[in-house]
């Protein structure tokens, strides 16, 4: 590569010496008696002047070149730049992370949109971390972190804009050491399918256990021996419907557990013949009660779903009806809607008071924990129900009155 300064001595040499040429052709004009001296001389000099203008001028060709590649390369480089640049931008635009680049003073240089929404906030760039993230607890970390120049991470809550459980990570900025990166991982999600997790634990083994004692208690009474039968008789009728509720438990959770899985097989199905099946088979337990159930709803209504499935809700609903009313009726209606079905438990039983109605699909959940016992429910009935309407990409509501009855609507896409 040609260095300008190359360029630049070869042109003075060429410059002196066709001056050099110059004066001492003019000296040869002017004083005859060294004519032939000054001309031999103007000769050689303006020889040598000429080359030396001609290698300065091939120089010139060659450092042009050179630019020209130079700025080329230049153009690449900025061109990879500006790709990495946008690459980068691209990474933190997608991370499910909230990242923000913060300077010594803790303002905000960059935040990525996760941050942004995180703290509901458009362009924080130019405004304190703290009036972002209104968080003593935060600031208090990033500034150990500008002080010891070392990571730190923690777990917290975050109360603003809403109560939210992070982790974060805080570092220095390897390239510049005046930049400080925080990167922030919502996991109120998680934490909270781990309490979920661990009250079901709980109360899985609290529900298998208190038939389980019973069973236990009521065996070892008759392993001690007694003559009398009617005791006998008696004990061991209880202890065959403590079995029975251990196996209606495990049946649930088996159930949640399929529908927990999320795979739905869907096949062509009539849900009219499914639900009315369903009012068929519990007609003589409402029966029994004095009851009046019916079914209000065409005879075919054609759709896509898990039978086994759809048979559960309905069981389940109907069932729950009878269960929680004591007189009156229990009323069965399915409707065909153009994309959807709506089916619709309506019983006129003791309700359910308001301060209830948004927990009673929860897993183990029960307004009078006496009364779904005696009445063999499980807890998990509507908890089920749930499960299978959403797998179903549906949706259940309930409407109730305290002591006047209850409403059960389900909403079923046909396809
Ligand atoms: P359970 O096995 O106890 O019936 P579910 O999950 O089916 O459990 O229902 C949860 C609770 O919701 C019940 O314990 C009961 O308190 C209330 N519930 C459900 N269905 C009805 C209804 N039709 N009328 C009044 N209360 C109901």
């Amino acid at each position: 590569m040609v260095r300008p300064v190359a360029w630049m001595a070869w042109n003075r040499v060429a410059v002196a010496l066709l001056i050099v040429a110059v004066v001492a052709g003019l000296t040869g004009l002017i004083a005859p008696s060294a004519r032939s001296g000054a001309m031999v001389a103007s000769l050689v000099f303006g020889i040598g002047g000429m080359g030396t203008w001609l290698r300065a001028q091939s120089l010139m060709g060659e450092l042009e070149r050179d630019s020209a590649a130079l700025e080329t390369r230049v153009e690449q480089l900025q061109g990879e730049v500006r790709r990495h640049r946008d690459a980068l931008d691209d990474l933190a635009e997608g991370l499910e992370i909230g990242i923000f680049l913060v300077d010594q003073n803790l303002r905000v240089l960059y935040a990525n949109s996760l941050a942004c929404d995180l703290f509901q906030t458009v362009d924080p760039r130019g405004q304190t971390l703290l009036s972002v993230v209104f968080s003593n607890e935060v600031m208090e970390m990033l500034q150990k972190v500008v002080s010891d120049a070392s990571p730190v991470s923690a777990e917290m809550t975050l109360r603003q804009p809403e109560e939210r459980i992070v982790r974060l990570h805080a570092w220095q900025d390897s390239s510049n050491k005046d930049r400080y990166f925080l990167s922030i991982h919502d996991i109120s999600d998680l934490r909270r399918l781990e309490r979920v997790r661990r009250d079901f634990v709980a109360n899985v083994s609290h529900e298998l256990r208190t038939p389980m004692t019973t069973i236990r208690a009521m065996a070892e009474t008759l392993e001690e021996g007694t003559e009398d039968e009617e005791f006998q008789r008696r004990y061991l009728g209880r202890i065959i419907k403590e079995v029975d509720r251990l196996t209606r438990i495990t049946d649930d959770l088996l159930t949640l557990s399929i529908a927990d899985s999320g795979n739905i097989t869907k096949t062509d199905c009539n849900a009219a013949e499914l639900v009315r099946s369903i009012v068929q088979q519990l007609m003589s337990k409402a029966e029994a009660k004095g009851l009046h159930l019916s079914y209000q709803g065409p005879d075919k209504l054609p759709m896509r779903a898990n039978e086994t499935q759809l048979s559960q809700i309905a069981l389940n609903l109907v069932d729950n009806a009878i269960n929680y009313t004591s007189e009156g009726s229990v009323v069965v209606r399915l409707e065909d809607g153009e994309s959807e079905i709506n089916l619709v438990v309506e019983d006129t039983g003791i309700g359910i008071g308001s301060e209830h109605l948004s927990r009673v699909f929860e897993r183990f959940y029960r307004v009078d924990k006496g009364r779904s016992r005696a009445s063999g429910g499980t807890g998990l009935g509507l908890s089920i129900v749930r499960h299978l309407v959403e797998g179903h990409g549906g949706r259940v509501s309930v409407q109730s009155e305290l002591n006047k009855g209850s409403t059960f609507a389900v909403v079923l896409p046909k396809d």
